[in-house]
């Protein structure tokens, strides 16, 4: 964290609870995460402001070139559209569930990046909407993949009350300044029965618990600023009347290469020497899903 950062911090109250008491959870690079002693919810406190935090979601978000040697915190993807098919792949898996509960209708996709699973649930007879605040992301996804979408936070686009079927958050809760407000927002946007879909890290899962500090997810505390658990994500969604229909770890598709690059985040000798066998083995474009059981996706019901 540098001195105009510090400068750019606010504290903020519990976004669950509005409780103010809270215990130490770990400080990365600077920030704080802490963990409310009323509900439970983990968040980053203080942290930056918004306008400051939105400065991440430029062009250099999804191809971060400093991923790899970032010695401060991460933030971003290595190279978002190269790993393409193996997104749609992974969203394949989750557009397959939702359908298990609605085949098709109206869909609204917030932070939806490129717009790939818009375009895939496009195909599949979705009549979609994105929503996608960083503008390079959002340009893509209009003018490569004509796909309708808006560049602004989903409180700026005022839908109209009971607009869709089913809205879904993938890997995005995590970043918003109060999901508790969003949450409400898309609850008077759903039809009556609509279906939520959220995708976000398990602080409370084991993997989690076990790599502490060195968990990737927490180590984004530049755009990460909560940390759910599947009981404070449930509480929430009960808090503005929704019923949790199921909840499942979610784990995605990488290409060796992506999934080795991640590894050395983690353990750089061990996962550099599987570098190189994949390399002698030309493995590295191979399709392998991973799952390490720390992120969860929770389907859940207006009511
Ligand atoms: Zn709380």
């Amino acid at each position: 964290m540098d001195y105009n950062e510090r400068r750019m911090m606010e504290f903020v109250s519990c976004n669950l609870c509005n409780s103010n008491s809270t215990k130490p959870l770990m400080n990365i690079n600077g920030f704080h995460i802490v963990k409310c002693r009323n509900c439970g919810l983990a968040y980053v406190n203080p942290r930056l402001k918004p306008v400051s935090l939105h400065k991440i979601y430029n062009k250099n978000y999804y191809k971060n070139p400093a991923f790899n040697g970032a010695k401060s915190s991460l933030w971003g993807y290595i190279e978002y559209l190269q790993e393409k098919d193996f997104i749609v792949a992974t969203f394949k898996k989750r557009l397959d569930q939702i359908e298990n509960y609605l085949k098709g209708g109206k869909l609204l996709d917030v932070g939806c990046a490129y717009g790939f699973f818009l375009e895939l649930a496009k195909k599949n007879g979705w009549q979609v909407q994105g929503m996608e605040i960083s503008e390079a992301a959002y340009r893509y996804a209009k003018n490569k993949l004509k796909l309708p979408v808006l560049n602004n936070a989903l409180e700026e686009a005022k839908f109209k009350n009971e607009s869709f079927d089913v809205v879904t958050l993938f890997d995005v809760i995590e970043h918003l300044p109060n999901p508790n407000a969003t949450i409400k927002e898309i609850r008077r946007i759903l039809k009556p029965n609509g279906l939520l879909v959220i995708t976000t890290p398990d602080i409370g899962s084991l993997s989690a618990k076990i790599l502490g500090r060195n968990w990737e997810e927490v180590k984004r505390v530049r755009e990460h600023i909560y940390f759910f658990s599947k009981s404070t994500l449930k509480s929430m969604l009960e808090l503005n009347n929704f019923k949790v229909l199921r909840t499942e770890s979610a784990g995605r598709y990488f290409s060796v290469d992506s999934a080795i690059k991640r590894g050395k985040i983690y353990n750089k000798k061990i996962f550099g020497f599987i570098e190189k066998l994949s390399d002698i083995l030309n493995l590295s474009n191979k399709r392998i899903y991973v799952n390490p059981f720390y992120k969860m996706t929770m389907y859940a019901r207006k009511i």
